[in-house]
């Protein structure tokens, strides 16, 4: 009989995180979760009724805890909006740090495979479009959010460097604009932002002229992606990195229109400063991935919009969310 492989997920109770678990447990893994509660919710992983699952409080700033053999660890632990990037700055930069030198050294200890959850903002504002994997962005460093996308870069030099100095199996996914439901309503980030707002009959809040673009990934497919990198061969993926994201790419003001037209026609739009150092352009080179494990999104962004919807309006009529702490 073959032994049930055991996944730590970081960052579980989260949005990515929670989704992950579910792909995990439903794949036959024994899954522990390790989060903070910070900006993940209980109610994220509250449905998963399975004796392979269990949840427990931890910060990965600090040692991960004793358990017992460890075959990957899916290392998600991040605060991830853009407005927690300065009031949670500190606590940012040290789990991407810290917390990722913790989950390295934990790995080594148990043999265990990495996957590491990278991000586009390590690109920052960038000078090539679309991303590559091999294009080494431009980031401010001494802008408000070097917090997050300069401890994410650092965080992919600190798996290079277990790489190189003690020979483990990292695998890191820089992982574009993801989106789906179990994001909290008060993320803010732009499809929480929007989607809350027309579901109250608010105007949505486009931030500068609204011309800057993403791409939104549906989170089924990036949770394919995610699963396909952990299963690949170790002579395909082991020390490589892939951009993980849609390459549908649209105008924020652009967004805007779709949901105020899916969800609630009756709003409008009102403009708002852009952030410092909110990068123009986003969209992600993917052909990597899809040589590497034959993954691309299948989900395109008005049906994944569909699919997000009841989520928000059941959040917003109950008005259960917690508020940023
Ligand atoms: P999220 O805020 O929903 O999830 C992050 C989880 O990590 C939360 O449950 C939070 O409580 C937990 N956490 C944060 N700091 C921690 C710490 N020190 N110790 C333990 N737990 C901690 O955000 P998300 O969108 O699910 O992001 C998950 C990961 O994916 C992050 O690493 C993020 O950088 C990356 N990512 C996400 C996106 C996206 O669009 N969703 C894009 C790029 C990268
Ligand atoms: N944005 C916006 N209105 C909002 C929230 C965000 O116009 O209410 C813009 C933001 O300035 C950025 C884009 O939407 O250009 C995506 O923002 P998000 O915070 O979702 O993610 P980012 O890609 O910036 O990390």
């Amino acid at each position: 009989m073959t032994k049930t492989p055991h996944a730590v997920v970081t960052g579980g109770s989260g949005f990515v995180g929670s989704h992950l678990i579910d792909a995990l447990i439903s794949d036959g893994y024994q899954v522990t979760s390790l989060d903070n509660f910070g900006s993940g919710r209980p109610a994220n992983i509250s449905h998963i009724n399975s004796d392979r699952f269990i949840s427990i409080e931890h910060d990965v700033r600090e040692p991960l805890p004793d358990l017992e053999a460890v075959d990957y660890v899916f290392h998600l632990a991040s605060r991830a909006s853009p407005e927690d990037f300065e009031s949670h700055a500190v606590e940012i930069a040290l789990t991407n740090s810290q917390g990722t030198h913790n989950v390295l050294s934990y790995a080594h200890d148990h043999d265990a495979i990495v996957i590491l959850a990278s991000t586009s903002e390590i690109y920052g504002n960038p000078e090539e479009h679309p991303q590559h994997e091999e294009y080494n962005g431009n980031v401010n460093i001494r802008g408000p959010r070097a917090p997050y996308d300069e401890s994410k870069r650092f965080s992919e030099a600190l798996g290079v460097a277990y790489q190189q100095q003690y020979n483990i199996d990292i695998r890191t996914v820089r992982i574009f604009n993801t989106y789906g439901p179990r994001m909290r309503p008060d993320d803010g980030r732009v499809i929480p932002n929007f989607l809350s707002q027309a579901l109250r009959g608010d105007d949505l809040t486009v931030y500068g002229d609204g011309t800057q673009t993403r791409s939104f990934c549906y989170i089924d497919d990036l949770v394919e992606g995610i699963r396909a990198v952990a299963n690949a061969p170790q002579s395909a993926m082991a020390g490589e990195v892939v951009n993980l994201g849609s390459t549908e790419e649209i105008k924020i003001e652009d967004l805007a229109e779709v949901i105020i037209e899916v969800v609630n026609p009756d709003c409008g739009v009102v403009y708002q400063d852009l952030p410092t150092d909110d990068p123009e352009l986003r969209r992600p080179d993917i052909s990597r991935a899809g040589e590497l494990l034959g993954w691309s999104p299948k989900i395109p962004l008005s049906a994944g919009i569909k699919k997000t919807i009841p989520y928000f309006k059941t959040e917003i009529d109950a008005k259960s969310f917690v508020g940023n702490d």
